[in-house]
């Protein structure tokens, strides 16, 4: 058989199929019919009313033939059982009618108060609400909406309003969702946002869910989100002063703090001419409140940038462990006398995973030095293992610990809590925080009181794009 003679066999075959399918589906669809006919409420109530004359009849008849011989007795009995038929298939009737008319009624009223209560909602000027349908057209829909999009009542009557038309181009994808959505659910699930272009041009920004009703018709609730777009731009430039501000104070603090720390050394190590005891001990404390002043500068300054996203990841396949012991080293140096208080347990074999060393360090030497600061004796243990999808990395003390009401807080920037305050910014942990997060890991705080507190961390094994 050559190539186009193959054609046309699988072509007639093809159709064959789709003749063949198309009146199974015909079969089908009476079949569905006849059986929704016999299982409806009249076809069930005359069966039943057939049913008991027919047998009524029959027996009736059989048995008197059987047992009465004499035709006059016969027809007398034959009258009486008549009326005795009539008077008991009226009742039966009357039951099985009032039972289906009863249940009609229940359900016509049921129905009634439920679109009562969908008009009165529908009418209630709360959100706009549309009825539309597939080929495109707005069909009905409440004064709110016709507000929102400036257009009258009148207008909507004669067909004037289409709801694809009020659709700025750049948000035909959102609708084609929704209508994909809808074929396949009937409802969308979630709210979607766009916007509509008013009768008069302007933009009105708004969110919008939608249902079928029908193969064709559909409804929709839409509300006017002008106020919350608003309060978000307000808050988005908010946000931008905020940081400006931020990053320009402490910019413009920098400079001459570094001057005074420098002149401030000068005189304290004499290369200004001899400085008593008492002398010293003053510039001593000046210096270091302008540490700290630096420290809180620079904290903020790396707040703001990673605030903003303005930082990226270095990231590299690394042992955590190194990391670890990198940070234990350290914190034995300045532990002075309590280095003995720390340990750290490493979870054997932990796989090399991928994460920015430098700012891992800054994590791990802030818990480490937080726990330091806020216990004044007792163990303090850095372990890593393995678990949640990663890396697990804790830092645990036996200090005041943290009130359950602090555990989420003290990772905001700037929040200090409880009643045991050393010197600190209240940065650290809201940077460790941006940190973990830049690493798609998770940050958390445990404590119970008096028994201390444990910080967590989790880095993830999944590949980690910079932020
Ligand atoms: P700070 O510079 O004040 O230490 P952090 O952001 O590092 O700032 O910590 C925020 C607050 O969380 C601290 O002021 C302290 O109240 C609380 N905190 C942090 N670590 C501990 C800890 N190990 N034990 C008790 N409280 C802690």
């Amino acid at each position: 058989m050559d190539s186009d003679s193959e054609d046309a066999a699988c072509f007639t075959a093809k159709q064959g199929l789709l003749n063949l399918h198309n009146e199974a589906q015909t079969a089908w669809k009476r079949m569905n019919k006849l059986s929704r006919f016999l299982k409806s409420s009249p076809f069930r109530v005359v069966a039943i009313y057939a049913t008991v004359s027919f047998l009524w009849i029959y027996f009736s008849d059989t048995l008197l033939n059987a047992l009465v011989h004499d035709p006059q007795i016969v027809t007398r009995i034959s009258v009486f059982k008549g009326f005795l038929f009539v008077l008991v298939t009226t009742i039966l009737l009357y039951f099985l009618i009032r039972r289906d008319v009863l249940k009609m009624l229940q359900r016509d009223n049921a129905l009634r108060e439920s679109e009562t209560r969908l008009r009165r909602f529908y009418e209630s000027g709360m959100v706009g609400a549309a009825y539309w349908n597939t080929r495109g057209a707005i069909t009905d829909a409440n004064n709110k909406f016709l507000e929102m999009i400036g257009y009258t009542r009148e207008e909507l009557t004669a067909g004037k309003i289409e709801w694809n038309k009020l659709t700025p181009p750049e948000y035909r994808l959102v609708d084609e969702e929704c209508v994909k959505e809808l074929r396949t659910m009937g409802v969308n699930q979630n709210p979607s946002e766009k916007e509509y272009i008013r009768k008069d041009g302007t933009r009105i920004p708004i969110a919008f869910a939608c249902a079928m009703l029908d193969e064709e018709n559909g409804i929709g609730i839409i509300l006017d989100i002008t106020d919350r777009k608003k309060t978000e731009e307000a808050l988005a430039a908010l946000a931008v002063a905020k940081s400006k501000f931020a990053s320009t104070i402490s910019h413009e603090l920098r400079s001459p703090l570094a001057a005074i720390k420098e002149a401030t050394n000068l005189v304290l190590d004499g290369s200004m001419g001899p400085v008593n005891d008492g002398q010293k001990d003053v510039l001593g404390t000046a210096k270091d409140n302008i540490d700290r002043l630096g420290r809180l500068i620079n904290n903020v300054l790396v707040y703001q940038k990673m605030e903003t996203g303005k930082f990226s990841l270095v990231l590299n396949e690394d042992d955590i462990n190194d990391v670890v012991r990198e940070v234990h080293k350290n914190a034995m140096l300045l532990a002075g006398g309590r280095s003995a208080d720390l340990v750290i347990e490493l979870g054997a074999d932990l796989p090399k995973i991928k994460f920015d060393k430098d700012r891992i360090f800054q994590v791990l030497t802030n818990l480490s030095t937080n726990a330091m600061k806020y216990s004044e004796s007792g163990a303090i243990v850095i372990q890593t293992q393995l678990g949640n999808g990663g890396i697990h990395i804790s830092v645990r003390d036996s200090g005041p610990g943290i009130k359950t009401e602090y555990l989420e807080k003290i990772f905001e920037p700037f929040s200090q809590v409880g009643d045991h305050h050393k010197e600190g910014t209240g940065l650290g942990l809201a940077i460790s925080k941006e940190i973990v997060l830049a690493h798609h890991g998770r940050i958390w705080a445990e404590s119970e009181a008096r028994k201390g507190s444990a910080f967590h961390f989790i880095l993830p094994f999944e590949e980690i794009g910079s932020k």
